[in-house]
């Protein structure tokens, strides 16, 4: 992972936000190349969701429109979706016992020795507390070299370590989640007077805007149901402890969907997307085993989908996690959860009236139904993408002077191509210049550069996934041949000047998806 952040940083991928000030701590900034790797990771996902939808289970195109609600919303809307509620101070919860404890609650018997088993208990609760005594002992009785236990705050012990405590309810070691801020959201004040009437909170999440301008969709617009509202934007959340490059970060971005649903139909609309999205990060260039699909145990659940078709992840084994991995997106049925606690805190009518549902009246045609839907939300995050993207991408090679390239695939690469004049002399600059702004026309970033002799040329495309080098040299101004070389392969080829844009068009897969 150093040396992919190493990376990241000499080649312009991703900065410290702030680095000249000594950056701030969960905040990440994009240089040139990451900006574009990120825009090429979110255009993709905003083609194949909203322009260019998928064909659905029942075999026609999903319907998906988007918005681009405020990240400050009224307050009203984190007291509806329960986020002002249940997010306030740091918990631990605990996966074996699903106990949630204050963090600042849980005090740890802590040995002298290292490397040894620690327990945890609940402050002022002398079951916990008498639990956890008894392990010691026998704990003890078997390794004497653990030496003298003594309490300590569980916020005190470092991350790492949690895996060899056991949880004041636990059996196993290691069931504790690390502390997490519960108010999460970002407080701010809205107008001059910064009262604590005038209280506002950044978004968590991108999810509330839509349900948030359901209706006014659903009254504006010809989508019948089932739909999709789709967003892309920032969410902000104060995470206690930021960590792992961009992967647990304070300011993210979001990639969502709400899809609503009759609830009859929430399963086969959940399995559909569940492996849509799958096939989808998959087609993007994460096609290793380092994906995975994983199906979230019922006593997982959070408490609106414990009624619903599911939820599951997808995760991607990033070198900080691994052997484990980290979710990339979730996918859950929401049951009618949001609508439901919207429609309550705002008095609004938020339910539906499907007409093709409900008896059939004496002509035949159905009475209608009125119902609030289900919602399956595809939630994916874009920095966890772009950071997925640039692991898997990133490919040691030590016989390149670059020793690494980046396999990108060619739709994620943030340069598609580069254009080099072989020497900056008898009028091959003035060919590249003519042939990299025609293709940039068609291809988007396409980049000239004359500077350096062109090994090094090349290594510096090799560290930016450049899938494709084209170099005008003498024979270009005879014979309008160009070279070609492949960053994968390192085949190099000549072909003519004027195959070049039909060329790339091929292998950077547009004739595919046109
Ligand atoms: P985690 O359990 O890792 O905190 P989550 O389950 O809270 O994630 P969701 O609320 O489901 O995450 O958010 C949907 C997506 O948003 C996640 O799959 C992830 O890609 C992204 N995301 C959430 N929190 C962060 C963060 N702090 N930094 C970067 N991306 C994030």
């Amino acid at each position: 992972m150093d040396e992919i952040m190493s990376l990241c940083k000499r080649r312009g991928f991703i900065f410290p936000a702030s680095e000249i000030y000594g950056g701030i701590n969960g905040f990440w900034d994009y240089g040139p190349l990451g900006a574009q790797l990120k825009k090429n990771l979110k255009d993709a996902w905003w083609q194949d969701c909203v322009l260019t939808p998928p064909i659905g289970p029942d075999g026609d195109e999903v319907q998906i429109v988007p918005v681009d609600s405020c990240i400050i919303q009224n307050p009203k809307v984190w007291e509806a979706s329960g986020h002002v509620a249940g997010f306030n101070d740091p918990m631990v919860d605990c996966r074996e016992s699903k106990s949630r404890y204050r963090a600042d609650h849980v005090q740890v018997l802590r040995p002298s020795g290292d490397g040894h088993l620690m327990f945890a208990y609940v402050e002022g609760d002398a079951e916990t507390a008498s639990k956890a005594r008894k392990a010691v002992d026998k704990y003890l009785s078997k390794n004497a070299d653990a030496g003298d236990y003594t309490p300590v705050e569980l916020t005190s012990i470092a991350v790492a370590d949690l895996a060899r405590v056991v949880g004041p309810h636990a059996k196993d070691k290691g069931t504790l989640t690390e502390p997490r801020a519960f108010n999460l959201m970002f407080k701010t004040y809205v107008g001059a007077l910064a009262t604590e009437d005038d209280i506002a909170y950044l978004r968590p999440e991108t999810a509330q805007g839509i349900f948030a301008n359901y209706k006014n969709v659903v009254d504006t617009t010809r989508v019948k149901m089932p739909f999709g509202i789709a967003q892309v934007g920032k969410a902000f959340r104060n995470e206690v402890t930021p960590r792992n490059f961009t992967f647990r970060s304070r300011e993210f971005e979001q990639m969502e969907i709400e899809f609503f649903c009759h609830a009859e139909e929430a399963q086969k609309w959940y399995t559909f997307w569940r492996d849509w999205r799958m096939a989808w990060w998959r087609s993007i260039g994460l096609g290793s085993d380092n994906l995975i699909l994983r199906e979230h145990d019922a006593d997982e659940l959070a408490h609106y989908a414990k009624e619903g078709a599911g939820t599951s992840d997808i995760e991607y084994r990033f070198p900080f996690t691994a052997p484990g991995y980290g979710e990339l997106e979730g996918i859950a049925d929401r049951s009618n959860f949001d609508l439901k606690q919207h429609a309550e805190h705002s008095g609004a009518k938020l339910e539906y009236f499907d007409t093709e549902r409900g008896e059939l009246a004496k002509n035949g045609q159905p009475k209608g139904e009125r119902y609030l839907p289900n919602v399956i939300e595809p939630s994916a995050g874009a920095d966890r993408g772009a950071l997925a993207i640039l692991c898997e991408a990133f490919t040691p090679d030590p016989e390149r002077p670059s020793k690494v390239f980046m396999r990108f695939h060619p739709r994620m690469a943030p340069i598609k191509a580069a254009v080099f004049p072989l020497v900056n002399k008898d009028g091959m600059p003035e060919v590249a210049g003519t042939l990299a702004r025609a293709l940039k026309r068609h291809f988007g970033n396409v980049e000239f550069d004359a500077k350096q002799n062109i090994g090094k040329r090349y290594a510096r495309m090799d560290e930016a996934g450049c899938p494709f080098c084209f170099t005008i040299d003498g024979d270009t101004l005879n014979d309008q041949t160009v070279t070609v070389r492949d960053r994968d392969t390192l085949d190099q080829q000549r072909i003519n000047i004027d195959q070049v844009a039909g060329f790339l068009r091929e292998k950077l897969g547009l004739e595919e998806r046109d």
